[in-house]
């Protein structure tokens, strides 16, 4: 079972990285070279080559604020667009410089950028086409935070290698909200049904995914026009946030509690309760400091993250029946998180892979862990099933006479009073038991006392209730009209044969009469009982019957 998951988590992640990565190839990729603003810097001087631009440092050391950015290498002509990834900035205006010496610009402010948004959170503008070739090319960025560079995977692509990585991003999007969607309402409807506060978590770390998806795409952008593209950024931290709290909740509810017992269960509480205090930080101080509050954010993506080290150790420590699937699941999306916090955080450098990576790790965690639902589901319907065998178990016990397996007596009057129509009661008693006990010992009697009780139960129709109501006393009630013969049960006691071969007897007491209340039972008891004590006194071993006094035959 969990060969085939693993080779099916493989195969995804491979197609989901493979598809990805070819879209991406589309196109030039450009060398970039920064520099920071200062006053006086125009586009001639710098398209001039007059200013000397970093080319080798990473763009992550760098503070936020304006910078200018150069493609020195850059010979192409033809319909051609320029893409740049979506990132953290007040305004990009680009320059393009063709062999004539003629300078095409063009500026976007973060509403701009959002309506130029393409998917994969790329900024793409078409170049005019004219017939001196493209040579090189020049941005000025304004007010960047540079939370993931000031400029990243500039690239010069052909209209139609442009429409193929948008068709090829859409499907791969499309897919993953369909499934988000199918495991949504799949997982929401099956919550109605049972009711597990771990399927609530689930649907809730699903839909952050299917949110973060729509906006880190950029396909929010479309659907929203007016979007600035820095509250979109805004969006996507907001919507990881909380599916990375809602991950580890949903971790917690799904392994056996002892694996979160003390130490650990505080240390996952306080680290989600840091990430999502980071998340609102973010969400609300991002527009005053961006990299300020990009840091917290990362610093408490990975505490959040570190909990997953004790956590695998715990698990494995207390033998959880769910670690394999945990590791399967989680495993790839956390070690991917924490590489892209160590990315942002300036400690490895930036990866498109990386960038992307999150597609492919949410997909094997959206899909395994509907199949971990499926399985805690299984375990706790299971208890459930078990839980209520055993209740059925007690409640039937608490109902019978354990040395007969007959009603009880509190059992049987539930069930007779409140019968509508006449009733027929019979009370049965051994006669002269105690010497019976007396011959053959107090085991022996109890062993009399089954043979008694299965004669009864074999002598009446099914629709008769047969009771253990005293000692060696016991009772049948019956719908009036249901014939049953006393004298055929006498006769079947004296022709069966007891332990020790030992002679047993019984006498009968009958009536009949109303049993709808309380009151019923009491007189016809108290009238069965008079026919038995007739029974007795005429000699035992026989049958009586009475009638009730009027007054209560009414
Ligand atoms: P009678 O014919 O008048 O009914 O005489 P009896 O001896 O059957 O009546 P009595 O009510 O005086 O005695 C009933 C005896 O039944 C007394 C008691 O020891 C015995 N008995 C009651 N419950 C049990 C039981 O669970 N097992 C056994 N072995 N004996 C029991
Ligand atoms: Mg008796
Ligand atoms: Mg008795």
């Amino acid at each position: 079972m969990y060969r085939v998951l693993f080779a099916s988590v493989l195969a995804v992640m491979v197609t989901l990285f493979a598809s990805a990565a070819h879209a991406e190839r589309q196109g030039d990729a450009l060398p970039v070279c920064v520099t920071r603003a200062q006053p006086g810097m125009t586009p001639h001087h710098l398209l001039a080559g007059q200013a000397a631009f970093d080319c080798a440092s990473s763009q992550g050391a760098l503070p936020g604020g304006d910078y200018w950015a150069i493609s020195p290498l850059v010979r192409r002509t033809g319909p051609l667009a320029l893409q740049v990834a979506s990132l953290w900035q007040d305004r990009i205006t680009f320059y393009a410089l063709y062999a004539d010496g003629k300078i095409v610009s063009s500026s976007l402010d973060q509403h701009g950028a959002a309506r130029h948004l393409q998917l994969g959170a790329i900024i793409e503008q078409r170049l005019p086409e004219r017939a001196a070739p493209l040579v090189r090319l020049l941005w000025h960025i304004e007010g960047t935070g540079n939370l993931r560079g000031i400029l990243r995977n500039a690239r010069i692509v052909t209209p139609q290698e442009s429409i193929s990585a948008n068709l090829k991003m859409a499907a791969l999007y499309g897919g993953f909200a369909g499934l988000c969607i199918a495991l949504l309402t799949y997982n929401l409807a099956l919550w109605v049904a049972l009711r597990y506060r771990f399927q609530l978590v689930y649907c809730v770390m699903v839909a952050a995914l299917l949110l973060y998806a729509l906006s880190s795409s950029g396909a929010l952008a479309w659907a929203w026009p007016d979007l600035a593209n820095n509250d979109r950024i805004r969006i996507n931290y907001v919507t990881l946030g909380i599916a990375a709290v809602a991950a580890f909740a949903f971790a917690r509810a799904f392994f056996e509690p002892s694996v979160f017992e003390r130490h650990l269960g505080r240390l996952a509480t306080v680290a989600s309760g840091v990430m999502l205090l980071a998340t609102l930080a973010f969400a609300v101080f991002s527009p005053i400091a961006p990299h300020l509050a990009d840091r917290a954010y990362m610093y408490a993506f990975l505490v959040q993250m570190s909990v997953a080290g004790p956590l695998l150790w715990r698990a494995w420590r207390v033998r959880s029946d769910y670690l394999g699937m945990f590791v399967m699941a989680w495993g790839a999306p956390i070690a991917l998180a924490c590489l892209r916090a160590f990315s942002s955080l300036g400690l490895i450098g930036w990866s498109f892979w990386l960038d992307n990576s999150t597609l492919a790790s949410m997909t094997v965690e959206a899909l395994l862990s509907s199949i971990a639902v499926a399985y805690r589901i299984r375990v706790l319907s299971r208890e459930r099933d078990l839980a209520r065998e055993r209740e059925i178990a007690a409640l039937l016990l608490a109902d019978t006479d354990s040395l007969t397996g007959l009603l009880n007596r509190r059992a049987f009057l539930k069930e007779v009073i409140g019968r509508s129509g006449e009733q027929t009661l019979l009370i049965a008693d051994l006669d002269h038991f105690k010497r019976v006990n007396e011959t053959i010992g107090h085991d022996g009697g109890d062993e009399v006392l089954r043979v008694f009780a299965r004669t009864l139960r074999e002598s009446v129709p099914p629709e008769a209730l047969v009771a253990r109501i005293g000692g060696e006393e016991f009772a049948i009630v019956a719908p009036a009209d249901i014939a049953i013969e006393p004298r055929a049960i006498l006769e079947k006691l004296r022709a069966g044969r007891m332990p020790y071969d030992v002679t047993v007897t019984a006498s009968i007491g009958t009536c009949t009469g109303p049993l709808l209340r309380e009151v019923d039972w009491k007189a016809l008891y108290a009238c069965a009982d008079r026919a038995l004590f007739e029974a007795k006194s005429a000699g035992r071993d026989r049958v009586r019957g009475r009638h009730l006094p009027d007054r209560w035959a009414a």
